[in-house]
């Protein structure tokens, strides 16, 4: 009973036992990644990815029968996520509701086993949900534009945004556009926030309304790139960087370096073993800075 110490079984050192069962299901149609490659995914990545996700509201794009069929997002919190997915009250129209986010990698892989591919942040943290930290302009080309275009589309929304005293950050969607983020102090309100970026989208598309649009209507827009300023909106979401898209191929939402953009053929280019690949070789965060960056809005 008096065993000395240095002969204590030493500290248990196991992964976190997070259970991923139906591990061979094929979560694509057109590749053979599995459940468990989604989860051996989303470890991988997990340097990367959580800075980007962990204490924000999230929604979850979840494809329980692989992703080319019925997939349905969820922003609420449910029985049966487990211990690592924690709920966050939110007041809503009807009530208060209950959202989800996690803070850690096991919260991440308890969503994986619950057939989750894509994760889509609120631009907003759980403990001021009311005062938005990050802004996104959504560009979204018209079937047809070339990638060129939108990437003329995403600098010029940079240099406008540079006028305005504004920083921004780049990332492709992983389907067909490009989406410049920019990081805010937490001084405004949603309303103000949603403001600042549906009057900045609609005198882009004045100033040039052969190249840009702000409205949704489709039929407009042929040719054009819609500068989609609605995800600012409280209960908005954009999908996060490092999250893999439920579209064929596999690919991954992947934020850049603005001097990236060039090399990049479309929004898509990188898919899981890419972004894999590049997890593993990237030795300093691409949007390096942007969490210290708490920008003032001109309003
Ligand atoms: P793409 O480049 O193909 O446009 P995207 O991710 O930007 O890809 P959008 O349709 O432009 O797709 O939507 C922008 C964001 O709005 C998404 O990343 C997602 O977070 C959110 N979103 C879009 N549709 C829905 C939906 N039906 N339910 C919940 N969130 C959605
Ligand atoms: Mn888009
Ligand atoms: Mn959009």
């Amino acid at each position: 009973d008096d065993k000395p110490v240095a002969q204590l079984d030493p500290p248990q050192t196991v992964e976190p036992a997070m259970q991923i069962t139906h591990p061979d299901r094929r979560m694509f149609a057109d590749s053979d990644c599995t459940k468990a490659d989604v989860a051996d995914y989303y470890r991988a990545v997990a340097r990367w990815l959580l800075p980007e996700l962990v204490d924000r509201p999230l929604s979850l794009l979840r494809c329980p029968d692989g992703a080319d069929d019925a997939c349905f997002f969820q922003k609420h919190h449910a029985e049966g996520l487990g211990a690592a997915v924690h709920a966050i009250p939110l007041k809503q129209k009807s009530g208060t509701e209950d959202y989800l986010y996690v803070d850690s990698l096991d919260g991440v892989l308890a969503l994986v086993q619950m057939n989750t591919v894509e994760f889509h942040p609120w631009g907003a943290r759980i403990d001021d949900p009311e005062a938005p930290d990050r802004l996104v302009f959504d560009l979204d080309p018209a079937p047809g534009v070339a990638w060129p275009q939108v990437v003329a589309a995403a600098r010029d929304v940079r240099a406008r945004l540079r006028e305005a005293g504004l920083e921004s950050f780049v990332r492709l969607s992983g389907g067909k556009g490009l989406h410049v983020v920019v990081p805010i102090a937490r001084d405004y309100s949603w309303d103000q926030a949603r403001l600042f970026c549906e009057s900045f989208a609609r005198t882009m598309a004045e100033q040039a309304p052969d190249a840009y649009i702000a409205t949704m209507s489709k039929a407009r827009r042929k040719g054009l790139v819609f500068i989609d300023w609605l995800r600012n909106a409280r209960g908005a979401t954009s999908v996060a960087s490092w999250s893999l898209r439920a579209r064929a191929g596999a690919p991954v939402a992947m934020p850049l370096r603005w001097d990236e953009l060039g090399r990049v053929g479309s929004a898509h280019d990188f898919d899981l073993p890419r972004a894999k690949q590049r997890a593993a070789r990237l030795r300093k965060d691409p949007w390096e800075g942007i969490d210290g960056l708490r920008q003032r809005l001109p309003l």
